[in-house]
């Protein structure tokens, strides 16, 4: 079942170059998670065939325009698109007020149910299903701004096909997919569990920094994620500019992932001073070789 990152926007404040704001699509198994919203998002999502009406959560890590004005406009479409199902909206405090100030000053009247669920800059689980516990991590940036790490459960074993006996009834293998053994009418037992499944494929994590100063607390949060995103809006070059205007650059993503113990690294959130990214990936790589450009359309499948 899918574990997959669409990345719909990848560039900072200013648009350049073809790339949008910051906004990723975050599939765990039937859960979809938008990350970010900036402006623009909702076309992304249409270029990329993704449905808006599946997402059950929305997550905005800070309240820069570029991380969030594609929010309202998304919403609004998703109401005449006739959404009726609840919608979860995760974001920091003032957030409320300018999504009900706006759809107020429009008269536009949600024929869906918004949960607002305001974030606190400190760490903290903010929701968990069957599936997945997300949590938010505290960043250090110019105002209030979280990451998320996303942590699936522990999975169920698997069915091995190959040591299935033809004869099992659907009321036995969902015995066996609950992780159960298999008896008789009698109660008598005819094959344990462990003879007729295999483990389960291992439970995958992703962690997504925003925008965030070089911040080495961060690590103990998104220790050995399977895949992390962490922004570099700038080169090397420009550190004490990073260090300024409270952001990273190539390197200190890098080593960030590097000192996580991340088996996958994703830059993004690219300065629209530069137009040709191939530097930042050189520079990261040169610090934790396995790192990809978060640009727009690519997609990262960590499991079918
Ligand atoms: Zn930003
Ligand atoms: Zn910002």
């Amino acid at each position: 079942m899918p574990f997959s990152l669409k990345i719909l926007g990848s560039s900072s404040a200013t648009p350049a170059y073809g790339r949008f704001p910051t906004s990723q699509l975050l599939q765990i198994e039937q859960e979809f998670f938008l990350i970010d919203c900036g402006e623009g998002t909702q076309f992304q999502l249409l270029r990329y065939r993704c449905k808006p009406n599946r997402i059950g959560h929305i997550l905005i890590s800070h309240l820069h325009g570029d991380h969030f004005y594609g929010l309202v406009g998304l919403l609004a479409t998703m109401n005449l698109g006739g959404r009726t199902e609840p919608l979860h909206l995760h974001g920091p405090p003032p957030l409320e007020e300018v999504i009900t100030g706006q759809f107020r000053c429009s008269e536009t009247w949600l024929h869906y149910p918004v949960h607002f669920h305001p974030l606190e800059p400190v760490a903290s689980v903010i929701f968990e299903s069957e599936t997945v516990t997300v949590s938010t991590v505290p960043l250090q940036h110019g105002l209030a701004c979280t990451g998320f790490v996303f942590r699936e459960k522990p999975r169920k074993r698997r069915l091995n096909k190959d040591a299935l006996p033809e004869n099992l009834s659907p009321h036995q293998l969902r015995r066996l997919k609950d992780g159960k053994d298999v008896h008789d009418e009698h109660g008598n037992l005819l094959y344990t569990n462990h003879q007729l499944t295999l483990p389960p494929r291992p439970s995958l994590s992703y962690a997504y920094c925003s925008d965030t100063a070089y911040h080495e607390p961060i690590v103990e949060h998104i220790r050995n994620v399977d895949l992390l995103y962490h922004e570099a809006t700038f080169l090397a070059s420009e550190a004490a500019r990073a260090a300024d205007t409270r952001h990273s650059t190539t390197v200190q993503a890098a080593a960030i992932a590097q000192l996580a113990g991340a088996k996958r690294l994703l830059i993004g959130h690219f300065s629209a001073r530069y137009k040709d990214l191939q530097p930042f990936l050189d520079e990261a790589r040169s610090v934790f070789p396995a790192t990809d450009l978060a640009t727009e359309g690519s997609t990262f499948s960590l499991a079918e």
